[in-house]
């Protein structure tokens, strides 16, 4: 636009200039063909003015009203010049047209040098517009471009932390999923491994080999945990899972190993299709734990039982309860069995289950009567003692031996009432036995860990006005499994009261001769197991003798239980043994028969050589 102003502008300036030459020639040589381009170029000029009146001259002419006025004025006198310019041959038309060309020449002309500063101006202000814009837009590219960059490295760091969270996500994902199926302590698989591992096995059915579940639990971790402090019993833990992970894994690369419970342990083995010895793998694991473990708290002896039941036919989670079930009866053998699922178990288990439910109702019906084995002196053959031993005669069941429902009754708790009562009848039976004779009962751990027990001993012997110094219980090595201090304390206690205490079927259980120290034991019972063997068995003579020679250093008094030939009598004898019981001798026997039985042993006197020959003509 400030260019069409400049040229415009310039342009009425020469055609003005133009117009005034040709009129000025035609005054001066009247020559026709000035007049006619005199003519021509007012024409010309004209139009122009009416240029001037428009685009951007007008801007121009507008931007001062001085302007637009000094403009309005000139136009005004050349356009009134049209009548001289028709009459221009007229010497008078002439001298005004030149008149007021010359008159408006110096408007024009000053406002064409005008139009052209203002065309430079403009020219100028746009151009620093422009380059302001320019400028700008520089910057904006410039930011753009940055800001482009930062943006990008912004992505790019925001999508590195993103990977990274993604990453550390993962992992500790991973890590959950590996917690949530390990157990700490082990490292080993815990149960719901174990349940995903059963689940796995039963989609895809082992086909070249068949699986043996293991239930595996310790015998006597409870100890090492009572007596060691539970770190030991942690590092215990720890090094049983290493040695069943090694002998596992020797078997079948497949086997695994988990741990479900406290000292609980499942192995999957996988053997043979057309091998059914599944049981000899638990007899291995029962075998490799007779070894003593090495821990960080030294070497320790626990024996392992396990239960273990093989597929048989398609694979089916239940195998896992089979073997917990093999495990519990394997268990109640004993510790260090190993004992393989069969269906005659699954009815054991009712028998269990109907035992229990039973238990409580004979209870209350007093069917729980005591029987009283002899104790004789070997060396003279008279009756010392008697030991109550529970007898339960079912209406329905029948006879049920104690062995059977004397652990079902630990587990349920019954024995506590079982115990009391057997121990009020037996104290009142008693009385009426011979003087001087004493009376032996069984007492379980269960018992012992009632917070009554004292008192309910005290009361007992004080209702029956039972003589607590003829008054013996029998406590089994097991009880030591248990809280080792708070029974110690209760024996003392039930000591101070007059009864004496004695520990049963010893060598059969913990065995620890630690706590030999650790109570005045009164009496060390010899189990049958040792007495049985004791002729064939150096080893277990060995034992028998070894027992003797602790019972003295003690100041205990041993009794040999299971006698039953001749030769084993006369052999305890031998090794020391005072006081004998067996079924030679005397079976239990109801509290009815027991006089009876005594008079006729007295009548045999005197009394070695009539022990001895009676026997000698029983078995002659
Ligand atoms: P125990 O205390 O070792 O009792 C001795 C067991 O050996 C008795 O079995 C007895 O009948 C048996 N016995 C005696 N002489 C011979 C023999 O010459 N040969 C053989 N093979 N066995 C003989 P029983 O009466 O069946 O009692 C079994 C176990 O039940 C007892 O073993 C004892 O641990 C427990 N028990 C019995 N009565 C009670 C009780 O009232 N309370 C508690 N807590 N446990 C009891
Ligand atoms: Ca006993
Ligand atoms: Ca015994």
């Amino acid at each position: 636009m400030s260019y069409d102003v400049s040229w415009t502008g310039a342009n009425g300036r020469i055609e003005a200039a133009s117009l005034e030459k040709y009129v000025a020639r035609y005054a001066a040589l009247d020559k026709a063909e000035d007049a006619e381009k005199a003519r021509l170029f007012y024409q010309i000029f004209l139009s122009r003015l009416d240029t001037w009146n428009s685009g951007g001259y007008k801007v121009f002419l507008d931007q001062l009203p001085v302007r637009r006025a000094r403009f309005e004025r000139a136009c005004e006198k050349v356009v009134n010049l049209a009548p001289d310019f028709e009459t221009i041959e007229n010497p008078a038309s002439q001298e005004r047209i030149l008149s007021v060309l010359s008159e408006t020449s110096s408007t024009f002309e000053r406002l064409g040098g005008e139009s052209q500063t203002f065309a430079i101006a403009k020219a100028a202000s746009v151009r620093a517009e422009l380059k302001e814009k320019q400028r700008q837009q520089n910057w904006l590219m410039f930011a753009l471009v940055a800001s482009g960059i930062g943006l990008l490295a912004l992505t790019a760091r925001q999508n590195w932390r993103l990977r990274r969270a993604n990453e550390n996500i993962s992992t500790n994902a991973e890590r959950m999923a590996h917690l949530a199926k390990h157990d700490t302590l082990t490292g080993l698989r815990n149960r719901l491994a174990l349940d995903e591992r059963l689940s796995f096995l039963c989609r895809y059915q082992p086909r070249n080999d068949r699986v043996a579940v293991i239930a595996i639990d310790l015998d006597g971790f409870k100890t090492v945990n009572d007596v060691m402090g539970h770190n030991a019993g942690d590092a215990l833990l720890v090094a049983t899972a290493r040695k069943l992970e090694a002998i596992v894994s020797a078997w079948h690369s497949s086997n695994m190993v988990f741990r479900v419970g406290g000292d609980e342990f499942i192995v999957i083995a996988h053997i043979d299709v057309d091998n059914d010895n599944a049981i000899s793998l638990g007899h291995e694991l029962v075998k490799c734990f007779k070894q003593p473990i090495e821990t960080s708290y030294g070497n320790i002896i626990v024996d392992l039982s396990a239960g273990v039941a093989l597929q048989n036919g398609t694979f089916e989670p239940e195998i896992l309860m089979d073997a917990d079930l093999a495990l519990t009866f394997a268990k109640s053998r004993g510790k260090g069995h190993a004992l393989e699922f069969d269906k005659s178990l699954r009815n054991n288990l009712h028998r269990r289950i109907e035992l229990e439910a039973e238990l409580k109702k004979a209870v209350l019906r007093g069917e729980f009567v005591p029987f009283y084995q002899p104790q004789f002196d070997l060396a003279s053959g008279t009756v010392v003692g008697f030991e109550a031993l529970a007898r339960w005669s079912h209406p329905k069941l029948g006879f049920v031996p104690p062995d059977e429902f004397i652990p079902i009754a630990e587990g349920s708790g019954d024995i506590v009432s079982i115990g009391r009562a057997i121990f009020e009848t037996a104290c009142l039976d008693a009385l009426k036995f011979p003087d001087g004779t004493s009376l032996s009962v069984n007492i379980s751990v269960v018992e012992l860990l009632q917070d009554d027990v004292i008192e309910h001993f005290r009361r007992s012997l004080e209702r029956t006005k039972f003589p607590p110094e003829r008054l013996k219980l029998e406590v089994t090595e097991s009880v030591m499994m248990t809280d080792l201090d708070r029974i110690l304390t209760t024996l003392a206690s039930l000591r101070s009261l007059g009864i004496a205490i004695c520990l049963d079927d010893f060598g059969t259980g913990f065995s620890a001769l630690s706590y030999l120290t650790k109570f005045r034991w009164d009496e060390l019972k010899i189990d049958r197991t040792f007495v049985k063997s004791a002729l064939t068995d150096p080893v277990n003579r060995g034992i028998i003798r070894t027992v003797r020679g602790l019972a003295s250093l003690i100041d205990a008094q041993v009794v040999a239980e299971g006698l039953e030939t001749l030769e084993q009598i006369d052999l305890l004898k031998q090794m020391g043994c005072t006081v004998g019981q067996g079924y030679l001798l005397g079976q239990p026997m109801p509290a009815g028969d027991i006089l009876q039985f005594v008079g006729a042993q007295s009548n045999k006197s005197p009394a070695v050589m009539v022990l001895d020959e009676e026997i000698v003509r029983i078995h002659g």
